[in-house]
């Protein structure tokens, strides 16, 4: 028996139950020889509701007064978490992150388990903005806003980084597969931050051309990978800012993962011609 065992024995033998432990002692101790903390746990916790139903949900209302998530945004720009959910709360979003990563991963995904997990998260959250449901905000509906300068975009030198709100600077390449075709809302400004496209909640391709996009393409276009067009980007094949057009014959669709391998860790699309601007 492990230190778990003896922490749920211990839990379920205190004082206001005692009468009703020392009358199952023998079983509850046979259960936790048998089983491991997580099954133990759940026939402690059937077996308190059985004998102090009342306790158990004073319990229950106690986890839940307990739960809280903290976010913040870190030194580096990213985003800290860190909380606890009470067991309802806690299973949506076992159940969501379950539901947004089926299947599991796919061969070649050198992703750890904690970076597909926080990937999932991110991914629900943009799924939620992307159903535009939410209430107005300043006469907008909330999503995602990159600011970036169309020097950054064309790569020029010495141009600045691209902005995200509320988490600040991000780098040229990550700011232009945003304004690639990411969904999300973009400020393109020239120089002295003059306003140049202000593209609230429009994707850069037409909802008639992404359509005939996820006809042709049918999904991520990465090789080797099947994520459906419901998780991907149209990226230009050579980015408008450089001169391409936002036309069929410039355009693939790639799912959130291989759009930011493409753009930031330099990786190529194979069997797909790449055309001059
Ligand atoms: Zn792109
Ligand atoms: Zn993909």
């Amino acid at each position: 028996m492990g230190y778990g065992h003896v922490r749920l024995l211990a839990g379920a033998g205190a004082e206001e139950r005692r009468e009703a432990f020392a009358r199952d002692e023998e079983v509850l101790v046979d259960a936790a020889r048998q089983l491991d903390p997580g099954r133990l746990r759940a026939v402690v916790a059937h077996w308190r509701h059985a004998v102090d139903p009342e306790g158990a949900l004073d319990d229950a209302n106690a986890c839940h007064a307990r739960r809280r998530l903290h976010a913040s945004v870190t030194y580096e720009g990213m985003v800290a978490l860190d909380g606890e959910l009470d067991p309802e709360g806690g299973a949506t979003l076992l159940t969501a992150l379950d539901a947004v990563q089926p299947g599991g991963p796919q061969a070649g995904d050198g992703r750890t388990p904690a970076q597909r997990r926080a990937d999932a998260l991110v991914e629900l959250a943009r799924r939620a903005l992307d159903t535009g449901e939410f209430p107005d905000h300043g006469g907008e509906r909330p999503h995602l806003t990159v600011r970036v300068d169309l020097a950054t975009l064309r790569r020029q030198p010495a141009s600045p980084a691209g902005e995200l709100e509320p988490t600040g600077p991000v780098c040229a390449e990550t700011a232009r597969r945003l304004a690639c075709d990411a969904g999300v809302s973009r400020v393109v400004t020239a120089g002295d931050s003059q306003p140049l496209d202000v593209g609230r909640r429009t994707r850069v391709v037409p909802p008639a051309m992404r359509r005939a996009l996820v006809w042709r393409d049918r999904g991520c276009r990465f090789s080797g990978c099947d994520r459906p067009p419901a998780w991907s980007d149209a990226h230009h094949l050579v980015h408008w800012a450089d001169g391409g057009a936002t036309s069929l014959d410039n355009l693939v669709l790639l799912c959130r993962r291989h759009h930011r391998a493409i753009h930031e860790t330099g990786h190529r699309l194979r069997g797909v011609p790449v055309r001059p601007p």
